[in-house]
C-alpha cells in the first residue's frame, strides 16, 4: 500500500465570545460523483493540513500549511497526536493509500482568515472562524473530531499561558 505523511494545524485564537478555531472547506475532488445532491451539496469542513515536504519537519510543514491554506500564521503551542486513515485514489489507478498526519496546537499570530493565493482555491474553497466550542460536531471526519477535543483539553490544562 501506498504511504501518505501529512501534518496539519489546530489554529485557535481567544476572543470575548471565548475560543475560535481556523478550518477550511476543502474543494471536493471527482470521487464525489455519483454521491446523492443531499450528500454533494453538504458543507465539509476540515483542519489544514498537507503533505511533509523533503527536510521538512513536522512542525514546520503545520505552520507552512496552515499558513497556506488558511491566511494566518500561528506559533506552535504542542504536539497534538498522530491520526491515521486510509483512502482510494480517486485518480490514476485508483491505489489505497494509508496516511499518517501528525496535528499541532498553534495560537495565531498575524493574518486575515480566507487571504490564500489564487494556486490554493484549487484545493481550499473557504477559510473561516468558527467557535472551538462544539467544533468538533462540524468537522467531517472522525480522526480531525478527536483532535478538536485534545485541542480543547489542553487549553482548558494550559489557559493561564495561553490567554492574551
Ligand atoms: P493533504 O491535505 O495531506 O495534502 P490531500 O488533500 O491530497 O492531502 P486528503 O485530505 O488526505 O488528501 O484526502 C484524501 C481522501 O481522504 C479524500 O477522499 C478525503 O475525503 C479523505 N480524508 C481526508 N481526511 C480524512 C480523515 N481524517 N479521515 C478519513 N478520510 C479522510
Amino acid at each position: 500500500m501506498l504511504r501518505e505523511v501529512s501534518a496539519g494545524g489546530v489554529l485557535v485564537r481567544h476572543t470575548p465570545e471565548g475560543w475560535e478555531l481556523a478550518v477550511i472547506e476543502p474543494q471536493r475532488e471527482a470521487s464525489i460523483v455519483g454521491e446523492s445532491d443531499k450528500k454533494r451539496h453538504k458543507q465539509v469542513l476540515a483542519l489544514p493540513k498537507g503533505l511533509i515536504d523533503p527536510g521538512e519537519k513536522p512542525d514546520q510543514t503545520a505552520v507552512r500549511e496552515v499558513c497556506e491554506e488558511t491566511g494566518l500564521t500561528g506559533r506552535i503551542l504542542a504536539k497534538l497526536t498522530d491520526i491515521k486513515y486510509t483512502y482510494v485514489r480517486a485518480w490514476g489507478d485508483k491505489q489505497r493509500v494509508f496516511k499518517i498526519v501528525s496535528f499541532y496546537l498553534l495560537q495565531y499570530e498575524s493574518g486575515t482568515i480566507d487571504d490564500v493565493s489564487h494556486d490554493m482555491r484549487i484545493e481550499v474553497k473557504q477559510a473561516q472562524w468558527i467557535p472551538l466550542e462544539g467544533a468538533e460536531r462540524r468537522l467531517a471526519y472522525r480522526g480531525e473530531r478527536d483532535v478538536i477535543r485534545l485541542a480543547r483539553q489542553h487549553l482548558k490544562s494550559q489557559i493561564e499561558e495561553v490567554q492574551p
